[in-house]
C-alpha cells in the first residue's frame, strides 16, 4: 500500500485506473489541470486541480501527502493533432515531465509509472508484431514526446535517482463494467468512439483515413486494449516498484500492453454494426497525416514481468462496453 500521486488521473485511462488502485488499498491524490480530463471522472482518492507546471504545486504535494510513488498520465494524445500544433505537444508532455521529475528527484520520490505509446515504433511494417527492443521511430510529434520522456527517464534512472516502468500502451478502448468512464475527449478523434457517435446518431457519418495501405483490407490496423485490463496493469507496475528492495539503485524498464491482435478500421466498423445492430454510412477518405498503417505489440513482455494477462479486450467487448458509456452521453 502506499500514497500515489495520479498526474492525469482525470483522463479515460487516469480514472479507470483510480478503481483499480483503491481496490489495492493505496492512497490517491489526483492533479489534473482539465485540460482533457473531468473533475467527476475521479471517483476514488482527493482531486486537486493543478499543473505540471507548476513546481510549487508539486513541491507541496510530494511533501505534505508523502507521497511514495507517482502514476503519471498527464499527456496530450492525439497523433493526428500533434502534426499541426508539435510546440503544445512538446510543451504539455516533455517539459510538463521535466517539470515533474525534477519535483520528484528534490523531494526524494523515487517511483513512477509513466503512460507511454506504441507511437514510439513508428513505421516498422516489416514486422508483424512490435517487440519492445525494436529501434524507436516515431513519425509523428506525439510518438517524439513519448519517446523523449522515456530516455530522460532512462537517464535519471542511470543515476539511480528514479525507479521507472513505462507502459507502451496500444489503442486503449471500451469503458468501465458500470458504463461511467468512457472516451470523453473534446474533440473526439478516436475511431471507436466517433463510429459509436455514427450509429447513435451524433455524427451523419463515420470517415475510413486511408484505404490503399498495405494491410490485408487497405484500412490501418492497430491493436485495442481494454482500458480495464490497462488499469490492471498499472496496479501491477506500481506493485513491482514499491516492493523493489534496491532502494538505492535506479531502475527502468519498458514494456507493451496490447493483445498482439490487430484490427483494421474496417474490421472495427463492421463490429460496431454488428454489437449496436445499426447501420450507418462510411465514407472513404484519403490518409491522415502521421498514421502508421500497422501497429500490433509483442505482449510477451508485460505477461512475464507483470504477470499481466488482457481479460476483456476482445474487440466485441470493447465494443459493447464503449457503446454502454458512449449511449449516456
Ligand atoms: N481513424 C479513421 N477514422 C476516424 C478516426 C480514426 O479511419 O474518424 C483511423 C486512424 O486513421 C487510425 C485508426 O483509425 O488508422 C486509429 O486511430 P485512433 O485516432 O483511434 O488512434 P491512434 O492509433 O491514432 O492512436
Amino acid at each position: 500500500m502506499g500514497n500515489i500521486l495520479v498526474a492525469g488521473g482525470a483522463g479515460f485511462i487516469g480514472s479507470q485506473t483510480l478503481l483499480s488502485l483503491a481496490k489495492d488499498g493505496h492512497r490517491l491524490t489526483t492533479l489534473d489541470n482539465l485540460g482533457n480530463g473531468f473533475a467527476d471522472n475521479v471517483l476514488a482518492g482527493e482531486f486537486v486541480e493543478g499543473d505540471l507546471h507548476d513546481s510549487a504545486l508539486l513541491d507541496q504535494i510530494l511533501a505534505e501527502r508523502e507521497i511514495d510513488a507517482v502514476i503519471h498520465f498527464a499527456a496530450f494524445i492525439e497523433a493526428g493533432v500533434s502534426v499541426k500544433s508539435p510546440m503544445d505537444f512538446y510543451r504539455n508532455n516533455v517539459a510538463g515531465s521535466l517539470n515533474l521529475v525534477q519535483a520528484m528527484v528534490r523531494n526524494n520520490v523515487r517511483k513512477m509509472v509513466f503512460s507511454s505509446t506504441a507511437a514510439v515504433y513508428g513505421q516498422q511494417d516489416q514486422f508483424d508484431l512490435l517487440h519492445e527492443n525494436l529501434p524507436k521511430q516515431p513519425i509523428n510529434p506525439y510518438g517524439h514526446t513519448k519517446w523523449m520522456v522515456e530516455c530522460m527517464l532512462r537517464d535519471v534512472a542511470a543515476i539511480d535517482e528514479l525507479e521507472t516502468i513505462c507502459l507502451r500502451y496500444f489503442n486503449a478502448a471500451g469503458s468501465d463494467p458500470e458504463a461511467r468512464l468512457g472516451e470523453r475527449h473534446n474533440p473526439e478523434t478516436h475511431l471507436i468512439p466517433l463510429v459509436l457517435d455514427a450509429a447513435r446518431g451524433a455524427r451523419d457519418n463515420i470517415s475510413i483515413f486511408g484505404t490503399d495501405y498495405a494491410t490485408a483490407d487497405g484500412t490501418c490496423v492497430r491493436d485495442y486494449i481494454h482500458v480495464s485490463d490497462l488499469a490492471d496493469a498499472h496496479g501491477k507496475a506500481l506493485g513491482l516498484l514499491l516492493n523493489r528492495n534496491e532502494s538505492k539503485t535506479g531502475f527502468y524498464d519498458a514494456m507493451n500492453l496490447g493483445t498482439s491482435r490487430g484490427h483494421s478500421v474496417r474490421e472495427v466498423i463492421e463490429t460496431a454494426k454488428q454489437v449496436t445492430g445499426i447501420d450507418f454510412k462510411v465514407i472513404e477518405q484519403s490518409r491522415r497525416a502521421g498514421d502508421p498503417a500497422r501497429l500490433v505489440a509483442d505482449a510477451r513482455r508485460a505477461k512475464e514481468v507483470l504477470d499481466w494477462q488482457p481479460r476483456r479486450s476482445d474487440l466485441k467487448t470493447m465494443i459493447a462496453d464503449a457503446w454502454q458509456f458512449r449511449q449516456n452521453l
